[in-house]
């Protein structure tokens, strides 16, 4: 049997050394990181983790331009170390989670921060805060063949030069492996799944013009443009 249309294509991404990174799923974790729990008004103890999805189509590769979002007037920026999984399953144990990794890449989870309060104060799902085209500027994959795997560097977030978030993959609550496994416990996972592993703190809005530079010590930059 035959497609009565043509499937929507598969979004990619550039892998470093060649080749590209068909994007499935996108996970985000939400209150990963202490500093910026607190700056949001909740308390950084170990709760468990939790997780929201973007489309597919929320990608906007590096060097791309940003459509600031409609029926928003505050959207901000989160800058986040990216997983992009090379296999998938369910209830995938800690120590073997690793092997899931395909390589890492650094995003920014922009939220309509205050369709996000909204949703909040109404007990309503949050997909509209944090779902809209270009919700998910992400860089070019570098393999974890050339990483190794990361526990520890610099994530840092410029807007127009100054620095706006400044953080190590080190300060996370819960760690890569566990939020693999965590999340595996909740959904199925497969190969080319991304999942974007929280914010540290010094979350802000952006500006039409504005020009973002995310970096995760030893990954790809990404540089955005917002119009
Ligand atoms: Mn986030």
């Amino acid at each position: 049997m035959s497609d009565v249309f043509a499937p929507v294509e598969t979004v990619r991404l550039a892998v470093s050394g060649g080749g590209q990174f068909p994007v499935h799923q996108i996970f985000c974790v939400g209150r990963n990181y202490a500093d910026h729990a607190v700056e949001m008004g909740h308390d950084p103890t170990r709760e468990a983790p939790f997780f929201f999805l973007k489309p597919d189509w929320s990608i906007l590769p590096d060097q791309g331009e940003m459509q600031y979002p409609g029926l928003s007037q505050d959207v901000h920026h989160e800058v986040e170390l990216v997983v992009a999984l090379q296999g998938g399953g369910e209830n995938i144990p800690v120590d073997q989670a690793e092997s899931l990794i395909f390589g890492y890449g650094v995003g920014i989870d922009m939220t309509r921060r205050d369709l996000q309060a909204e949703a909040k104060d109404k007990s309503r799902p949050w997909d509209a805060g944090k779902s809209f085209r270009h919700a998910a500027p992400c860089s070019d994959i570098t393999p974890v063949s050339q990483t190794g795997i990361l526990n520890q560097g610099e994530i840092i977030l410029r807007v127009n030069g100054d620095i706006r978030q400044q953080g190590d993959l080190n300060q996370m609550i819960w760690k890569v492996p566990e939020v693999i496994s965590r999340l595996s416990e909740l959904f199925p996972l497969y190969p080319g799944d991304l999942i974007f592993t929280g914010t540290p703190a010094g979350v802000g809005p952006i500006e039409k013009g504005d020009v973002l530079e995310a970096e995760v010590q030893g990954l790809l930059k990404l540089q955005v443009t917002v119009v």
